[in-house]
């Protein structure tokens, strides 16, 4: 399976992310959006970290040249009739992603492979949608993209060997380290990460501590380099809010029952760093 042009969907933080790694790799990649002004944000955030990179000296103006020729906007699905390998990393939402999926695979080539960058949704109910499950498998990059090295690749029933290893070897090429996860609600990442971040919440919620003592208690004490209320901002909380949604529904279990105050925050419309308002405040 030779994959040269790749399509991603969607560029927000994590789509413009992977349409930058997968040119900087060599890969003709469209970026697609339902909006130019959506693709020209995500365009404008790729050149502003190239440009970083040349100001550090770690590649040429030429080189950020060549690789900004290699992505192209595009706002029209059938733009996929052309492609080998789809991303879609649009928003966290089941009904969303199978409509973009059923519609892909009727315009994608046959032998293309879609992929999805979601971060707990089942693979297997989004290749359900399509008449080619065996071709349909999660690709799960970590934010960052650019600076993360993991990508979890997600197995759904029906996933073939050969779909899983082209993934792999391109995910290797990125420069990325995949790692083989199977079909279970939040994979192993989010179940892991999202209760914690959603407990941290909770320890807000109920007034054991300030969102600054939350966050210091995990950096000072468990060593991670930033804390869960401000990594939880960073991820976007609309997102945390449909991962535990997701763990919640998936495993019938009410330890991942989705905190109040969380909830309170994505109605409000408080999503975190995107918005400029979650649990801190972002100019
Ligand atoms: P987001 O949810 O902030 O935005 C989604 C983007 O998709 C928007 O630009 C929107 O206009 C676009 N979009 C929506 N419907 C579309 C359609 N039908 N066609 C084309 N574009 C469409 O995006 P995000 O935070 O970058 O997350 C994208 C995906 O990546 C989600 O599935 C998310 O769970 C996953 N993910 C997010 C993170 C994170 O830290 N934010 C990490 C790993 C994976």
């Amino acid at each position: 399976m030779n994959i040269e042009k790749v399509m991603v969907i969607g560029a927000a933080p994590m789509g413009s992310g992977i349409a930058q790694v997968c040119a900087m790799a060599g890969y003709q990649v469209l970026l697609n959006d339902l909006k130019a002004d959506f693709i020209e944000r995500g365009l404008g955030v790729i050149n502003k970290n190239l440009s970083r990179q040349v100001e550090k000296g770690r590649m040429t103006e030429e080189q950020k040249q060549e690789i900004t020729a290699r992505l192209t906007p595009s706002t029209d699905l059938n733009d996929a009739g052309g492609v080998d390998l789809i991303i879609e990393a649009a928003v966290e939402n089941m009904d969303i992603k199978t409509k973009i999926f059923s519609q892909l695979d009727n315009i994608a080539p046959a032998n293309a492979i879609l992929a999805s960058n979601t971060s707990s949704l089942p693979i297997t109910e989004i290749a359900a949608a399509t008449k080619r499950p065996e071709k349909v498998i999660g690709m799960h990059f970590m934010n960052p993209v650019p600076v993360m090295k993991l990508v979890e690749i997600i197995r759904g029933l029906a996933t073939s060997d050969e779909v899983y290893r082209a993934i792999e070897d391109m995910t290797k090429s990125l420069s990325k380290v995949p790692v083989e996860v199977n079909d279970f609600p939040g994979f192993v990442s989010n179940r892991i990460l999202m209760p914690m971040i959603n407990e941290a919440i909770y320890t807000l919620y109920e007034g054991v501590a300030t969102k600054e003592a939350i966050d210091e208690v995990m950096k000072l004490g468990m060593n991670h380099p930033m804390g869960p209320l401000t990594l939880a901002d960073f991820i976007g909380l609309d997102t945390c809010l449909y991962i535990m949604e997701t763990l919640h529904e998936g495993f019938g279990d009410d330890k991942y029952r989705p905190c109040p105050l969380l909830r309170k925050y994505v109605k409000a419309g408080w999503l975190g760093k995107k918005s400029g308002r979650g649990f801190y405040q972002y100019e």
